[in-house]
Order: C-alpha cells, then structure tokens, then sequence
C-alpha cells in the first residue's frame, strides 16, 4: 500500500471527499494509524468528520504557509480512531500566495517528512481542481487513488489527470504511481455505467480496484452527522463497501510484502 496517498480527480462530485472520510474510517477500524489531510478549500473532510472548519485553530493552510508544523495542525476525530488536519476556506489565499515562491509544490511533502513515522496511512482529499494545492498533494503522494463515476466524459478527464500524474513524474516526484481507480456511486443497472467500466478495465487492468462503492444514501446522509458511515450506520451498503475496499488494499499490499523481501539466508 502507498503510505501517501492522494484522492484526486479534478471532476467535482465523483467520490473523493466520501471515499477520503470513509476509506480512513475503515483503515483506522483494521487498526491503521491513519491521518486525513483535507486540502480543500470547501473543508467537506473536515466537516465530515464531525469538526467545525471555522472554528479550527491551526490548519493545512497554516502548514503550507509554514505558520505551523504538521504535527500542532492535526486534530482527534471523535467517532473514529483517525486524525484529521482540517481546512476552510484560508486555503484559497495559500494556493495564491504560494504560486511562484521557490519549493511552492513541495511544502506538504517537506511538512510530512517528520510526522511520517506516527502513521501508516496518510490520505489527502484534493479539491476538484489541479492547481497548487493539488500539486502539492501530488508531490506529498506515492499514490494517487482515483475515483470515478462511470459515466459518459468519465474517462476524457481521466485522461488529463494521468497528464499531469505523469508530468508530476517526470519532475518533482519520480515516484508518484496510480494506486488505484475506484468506481463511485455505481448502479450495474446502468448500461453506460458498466459499458464506461469494462473500458476502464481495458485501458487500466489490475489499477481498476476490483470493490465498487454503489450509490447507497447512507453516504450521503452520514457528513451532516459529522461521521464517517462506519460510525453512522455500520450495515449499510456504503459503509461495507469502503470496509472492502480498505481490505482489497490491505491484502494488495500483503500480496506485495510475501513477494518483496528476500530471504534472510539468500543473502
Ligand atoms: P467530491 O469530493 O469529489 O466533490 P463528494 O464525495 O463530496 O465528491 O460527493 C459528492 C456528493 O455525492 C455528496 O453529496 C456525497 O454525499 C454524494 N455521494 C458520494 N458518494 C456517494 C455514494 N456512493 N452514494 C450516494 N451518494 C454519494
Ligand atoms: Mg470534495
């Protein structure tokens, strides 16, 4: 598993924030140390996890202006074991004031850096846009986990995403990958829904995650109770979802770890 990673798609409403919110809900529940960064200026993560983003203290903004260190932006989430660095709006005026400023696309990373051993997960949720918080987020990341609504033009804006993954690649994070692409809000009796998806699956194979969040109104109802669905109504299709999907990646990443290390007397 990518132990950055961020939810980006700079389509609106596709998933990003409810599969932030509920994705670390069910990693921290498999008892991940899991940190949520919201890096968007609407704030929904932060709302969404039960804290008010007009009465935070300190935030992503102020870390990525350097007026704090990650560690004193980070807050408890109440109904979940995760934590969460919350945002509002203050983050529209770091995007400007950072343009342009040398190092502006590596502050997130370069605030991480000492933080990273307290987590196993750190997932961002990206504002619907590619600017610089976005690049921010991209630079931090490892992995980008993608989600989709398959829907027709779904896979136009994909294209322009995989652009500048691929653009961030080449220059300041070699490393960054696709983790993963995750169908959102899914209905199989949709024909153009399973159409779009068996072409993302040619075009993008094993990175298509193989759990697909259906449209369940419990996602939708659980942010305005300020909890992750887990914590909202356990049953509920949405939240069994986003406990598949953190043991798909959960077991990718076993998979990966049985394959990796040599062994000690090969040596
Ligand atoms: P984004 O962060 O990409 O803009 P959101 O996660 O905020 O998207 O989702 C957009 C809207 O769709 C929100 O109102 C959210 O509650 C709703 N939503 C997201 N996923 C689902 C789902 N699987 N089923 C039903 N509603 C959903
Ligand atoms: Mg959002």
């Amino acid at each position: 598993m990518h132990r950055i990673l961020a939810i980006t798609n700079q389509k609106g409403g596709v998933g990003k924030t409810t599969t932030s919110v509920n994705l670390a809900a069910s990693l921290a529940a498999t008892k991940r140390r899991v940190l949520l960064i919201d890096i968007d200026p609407q704030g929904n993560a932060t709302m969404g996890c039960g804290i008010d983003k007009r009465a935070v203290e300190r935030s992503t903004t102020d870390v990525l202006l350097g007026d704090s260190d990650a560690a004193s932006a980070m807050l408890p989430v109440d109904y979940a074991d995760f934590k969460v660095m919350p945002a509002n709006q203050d983050l529209v005026a770091a995007d400007v004031e950072m343009m342009g400023k040398p190092g502006c696309e590596s502050r997130l990373r370069d605030a991480l850096q000492p933080v990273m051993e307290q987590f196993d997960i750190v997932l961002i949720d990206c504002p619907p846009a590619l600017n610089m918080l976005t690049v921010n987020a991209l630079v931090a990341a490892e992995g980008v986990l993608i989600p989709m609504q398959c829907e027709y033009y779904a896979l136009e804006g994909l294209t322009a995403l995989v652009n500048t993954i691929e653009q961030i690649k080449a220059g300041p994070n070699p490393k960054l990958e696709i983790g993963g692409i995750l169908r959102t809000m899914y209905d199989p009796r949709n024909n153009l829904a399973n159409e779009v998806s068996a072409q993302l699956i040619e075009h993008f194979g094993d990175k298509v995650f193989r759990s697909i969040i259906p449209r369940n109104v419990r996602l939708a109802e659980a942010p305005s109770f300020g909890k992750p669905a887990l914590h909202y109504d356990k049953e509920s299709r949405g939240a069994l979802a986003y406990l598949a999907l953190a043991g798909e990646m959960i077991r990718r990443e076993e998979e990966t770890f049985n394959v990796a290390p040599p062994a000690a007397d090969a040596v």
